[in-house]
């Protein structure tokens, strides 16, 4: 086993730090040793939930990154058998030359296997296809009693626990996908701007047949009859026939690069109300009003974040939150709310995204349920936020709402039994597999996920 080393682990909005013990797992045989050591343990992917989530201060944090072999791709079912710490990024380098695409990803494709299940990733076609929980045919979770091989049939009380569990019932340790068959490695893709928040909302609900992806990026900086105007991206994966010449000669050719990188923590955070002004302004008017059928690779429809490496450092050394909640269909009025109320706070949303929910998985703490998802990302700084985004806990949290804990890193312990209702079912299997809570996050002990 390696000696581990000391590391400070913070989420990807860069804020709220902790310092624990940094151990690399090679095999999952070392797990029964760590579970037996003195200090609590949390797993780890690449680290990308916001918050505090992947970090465990005075504890040991289980660093899953080098264990990321695709140990199996059965091609006639697209059925793909990984090691927990796969990252996307890797498994869409192997699969998409051979016909195949994840069934569900989240905004980058830097995350693992074990983080997106921990977390019940959702993408820009839940309102269609759910979260990525139902499309894991078999898990094996090395828990501190055992070893687990789970399934919806097989133990399906903690493989439910275990989707969107935050790693608190384990560490996953490999993983068995179901692939969506491709023709080729781009996307169809039909754009709207719309100039306010009905609008856009109508848009988005009358698309949910036609399109299995749809987002809508929001201008955050609006106000007035103008709130909530934005640029709606829908589409699906573009057969052969759509194709140009050009394209058809290598269809799934997929060329996943990383442009550039952010190399340095500027001093102070370059995501400022000038640099908002300007970007939201650009970005709205560079896009057509009205436009179908243009042709996207893979990247910039699903990933185009991804081509700056390590854009979060932007923010400075403050670093940012990204606040994203969900409310059932029928309290739309959250969202003009929280757009308005975090303008009046003088806290600016440098991106924000509005995307419909289809119906929840049986997993209970699985962030999407049916509804309208805001996600806004703030840089950190301002002494007014934590004031809004607690009153916004609250309009969310009586609205029959929640924030995602993927995202979060500063809800109040009292409302996460109002917003997860279930949480007592959740702490049962984690009980039953850690008895003695061996498994700990910052996230689990700030907002009491054990209690
Ligand atoms: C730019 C960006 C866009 C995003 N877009 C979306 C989106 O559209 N939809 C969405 O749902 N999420 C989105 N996310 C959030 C992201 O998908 C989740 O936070 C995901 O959990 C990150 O995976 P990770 O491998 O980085 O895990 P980490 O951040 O390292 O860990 C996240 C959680 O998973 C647990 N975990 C990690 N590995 C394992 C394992 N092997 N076994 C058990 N538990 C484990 C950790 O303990 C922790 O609780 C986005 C994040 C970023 C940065």
């Amino acid at each position: 086993m390696n000696k581990p080393t000391t590391t400070t682990f913070v989420g990807w909005g860069r804020s709220n730090g902790s310092v624990s013990r940094h151990h690399v797992l090679h095999s999952d045989s070392e797990l029964s040793a760590l579970y037996t050591g003195e200090d609590s343990v949390i797993a780890r992917g690449l680290g990308r939930a916001y918050g505090d989530a992947a970090q465990s201060g005075g504890g040991v944090v289980i660093d899953c990154t080098q264990f990321s072999e695709i140990i199996d791709l059965d091609l006639s079912l697209g059925r793909i058998r990984v090691q927990g710490g796969c990252s996307f990024e890797e498994m869409l380098r192997y699969v998409v030359v051979r016909g195949w695409f994840v069934p569900v990803t989240p905004g980058t494709s830097f995350v693992t296997v074990g983080g997106a299940i921990a977390a019940d990733v959702h993408g820009k076609n839940h309102h269609r296809d759910g979260s990525i929980a139902n499309y894991i045919e078999e898990l094996v979770l090395v828990s501190p009693d055992g070893t687990h091989l789970l399934s919806r049939t097989s133990d399906p009380d903690l493989f439910w626990a275990t989707c969107g569990g935050m790693g608190m019932t384990g560490v996953i340790v490999e993983a068995t996908l179901q692939l969506v068959p491709i023709e080729s490695a781009y996307v169809t893709v039909d754009t709207d701007r719309t100039n306010d928040l009905d609008s856009c909302m109508e848009l988005l609900s009358s698309g949910d047949e036609r399109y299995r992806y749809s987002v809508a990026w929001v201008d955050g900086r609006m106000k007035g009859r103008h709130l909530g105007r934005s640029v709606i991206t829908s589409g699906d994966h573009a057969k052969v026939a759509d194709l140009t010449v050009q394209q058809r000669h290598a269809p799934l050719a997929y060329d996943p690069k990383q442009l550039l990188r952010v190399p340095l923590t500027p001093p102070i955070s370059m995501v400022n109300n000038l640099t908002l002004l300007g970007f939201n302004e650009l970005w709205y008017r560079r896009s057509p009003e009205h436009r179908e059928g243009e042709t996207q690779t893979i990247n910039t429809f699903f990933y185009p974040l991804d081509m700056l490496g390590g854009w979060n450092r932007l923010y400075g050394p403050r670093g940012f939150t990204q606040y994203q909640f969900v409310i059932p269909f029928g309290e739309e009025e959250v969202v003009r709310y929280a757009l308005e109320r975090l303008q009046q706070a003088g806290c600016p949303s440098s991106l924000v995204v509005l995307k419909r929910f289809g119906a929840a998985d049986a997993a209970p703490m699985s962030f999407p349920i049916a509804g309208w998802t805001l996600a806004l990302d703030i840089p950190l700084g301002s002494s007014s936020l934590a004031v809004a985004l607690d009153d916004l806990d609250r309009h969310v949290a009586n609205a029959g709402g929640r924030v995602y804990l993927a995202k979060d890193g500063r809800v109040r312990p009292e409302l996460v039994r109002t917003m997860y209702p279930r949480l007592g079912e959740f702490v049962a299997q984690c009980q039953r597999v850690d008895p003695k809570g061996k498994i700990a996050s910052d996230l689990s002990r700030r907002i009491g996920l054990r209690d």
